[in-house]
């Protein structure tokens, strides 16, 4: 558990959110066209800026952890691109299956955005997900990232 009055802490803590927003929209780059996909990596673009910023300022620019976060903005490009730019989105308004590996999607969760409609909270491609999530793991770990995997 992460001690709040640890001055480290808070810093931490910055960084898991940066993190958890990121691994938000890989979920969401996962089973979306190609368009959405480069739409949606965008919109994370800031992400990897602040986490820069963490490293530099408040993680003593350990180079570790700068090599971890080069890697996962490339892995999250990787994801984005994957079947060469012309994934196609499937399924209409809720997508069952991976637009690139056309595996069905990992769901979690349930909400009722209308009475009687009960979808998941979330949903994303796991086989695709991989792509990114040894880079997300390594940047996470308290050894060679932030230490987020302790919160
Ligand atoms: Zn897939």
């Amino acid at each position: 558990m992460l001690d709040l009055d640890h001055p480290q802490s808070r810093h931490v803590f910055a960084a898991s959110q940066q993190l958890d927003l990121i691994l938000d929209y890989l979920k969401r780059i996962t089973y979306v066209g190609s368009k959405e996909r480069l739409a949606l990596l965008e919109i994370i673009r800031p992400c990897f800026a602040a986490l820069r910023w963490l490293q530099a300022q408040r993680f003593a620019g350990e180079s570790r952890i700068a090599a971890g976060i080069d890697e996962l903005e490339q892995a999250a490009e990787q994801l984005a691109r994957l079947r060469d730019s012309r994934a196609e989105w499937l399924g209409g308004e809720l997508p069952t299956d991976c637009p690139v590996c056309r595996q069905p999607l990992t769901t979690y969760g349930v909400y009722e955005p209308r009475p009687g409609l009960k979808v998941p909270k979330e949903r994303w491609c796991s086989p695709c997900l991989e792509v990114a999530m040894p880079a997300l793991q390594r940047v996470q770990s308290s050894h060679e990232g932030f230490g987020t995997d302790a919160i």
